[in-house]
């Protein structure tokens, strides 16, 4: 049976030009700081970002709570939106090995936080607080449809954390869509940001791993905390060298994914009984089911037999994302199964 697997862009596999460069990688002991070929990939990671320094890491998980055990240190405050995926999907990681507070507030349906929100969120200086050190924001924003934070929003929380003396983390896991859906330089996304993480093994389709790029005292701490949570790897350049050809060559085809996710959303509210949540900006879009014939828990095991393959993030809440490896024939197989399934 023909399979569209719409699960997410951590989907995707290793590209034939990543799998070479693999098996080409020249190797060292990164934990020496040896390894050429990660240090060439925190370099180019850096130079990217407008940073001076970066960091391999295995995982995003593990880049953004490495992140925040660098900013923050046990009883201190992070201001988070109730959406984030660092508060719902990363396992509480900054309480659990940190000590660190999470303090929500909600997320905007654009994936922004309000200023008025922040604002009222920063503790006063008194022994009854925790210590507010840092605000984190996510772009693009997963659960918020995968929504593009603007470089002039970007700017307004800067401006904000300056007046405040905060810090600024950046979930960046999937920065380059943000970059691509504006148009814009990623940098223009970072000015002023005190470090950011981006995946490579999402849309950009290496097989593992994400980067944290920073000041140079910044990554010199993250080195530390990455060895404290067991992120040290050996030869990790041959992970590394996969990193390099997806920032290289996967960038710019990121629209394809785009283009492919609005095609997907326009098709798919074409059809009576499902409801889009909105145009996607970048390579997810938003589902539910608006009809009696059979109940919205189904939906998922019903796509599956036909070979459609998605995720229930929510009640009667459902995301298909697009990447590397769907075709837009692969989006008009998918309308097909969706409007045949619709009307059995
Ligand atoms: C996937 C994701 C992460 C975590 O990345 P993993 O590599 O899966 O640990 C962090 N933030 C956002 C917004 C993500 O979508």
């Amino acid at each position: 049976m023909r399979i569209v697997d719409l699960r997410s862009d951590t989907v995707t596999l290793p590209s034939p030009a990543m799998r070479k460069a693999m098996a080409e990688a020249e190797l060292g002991d990164d934990v020496f700081g040896e390894d050429p070929t990660v240090n060439r990939l925190q370099e180019r990671s850096a130079e990217r970002m407008g940073t001076e320094a970066a960091l391999f890491v295995p995982s995003g998980t593990m880049a953004n709570l490495v992140s925040v055990l660098t900013h923050c240190r046990r009883g201190e405050e992070v201001i988070l939106g109730n959406q984030a995926h660092m508060f719902r999907y990363e396992a509480g990681s900054m309480a659990a090995v940190g000590s660190i507070h999470p303090h929500t507030i909600p997320n905007q349906p654009d994936g922004t936080l309000a200023l008025s929100d922040i604002r009222s969120a920063v503790r006063p200086g008194d022994v009854h607080f925790p210590r507010t050190r840092l605000i984190l924001l996510e772009n693009t924003h997963n659960r918020c449809g995968g929504a593009v934070l603007s470089v002039e929003y970007t700017a307004s929380v800067v401006q904000l954390a300056r007046e405040k003396e905060l810090c600024i983390h950046l979930d960046g896991a999937r920065i380059f869509n943000a970059a691509v859906s504006l148009g814009v330089d990623v940098k223009d996304l970072m000015r002023g940001i005190d470090s950011v993480c981006f995946c490579l093994s999402k849309g950009l389709a290496a097989p593992v791993g994400s980067v944290i790029c920073g000041s140079r005292d910044f990554i010199a701490e993250a080195r530390r905390n990455r060895k404290v949570v067991g992120g040290g790897m050996r030869q990790a350049g041959i992970l590394a060298a996969a990193g390099l050809v997806a920032m290289e060559e996967m960038v710019d085809r990121l629209a394809e994914d785009h283009a492919n996710a609005r095609k997907l959303a326009e098709g798919l509210g074409n059809i009576t009984g499902l409801v889009v949540e909105a145009r996607p900006a970048t390579n997810m879009v938003y589902l539910r089911l608006n009809m009696q014939r059979f109940p919205a828990t189904e939906l998922v095991g019903r796509m599956k037999d036909r070979g459609i393959l998605f995720l229930t993030v929510g009640e009667n809440r459902f995301r298909l994302v697009t990447h590397y490896g769907i075709t837009d024939a692969d989006i008009d197989y998918t309308l097909t199964q969706f409007f045949d399934c619709m009307r059995e």
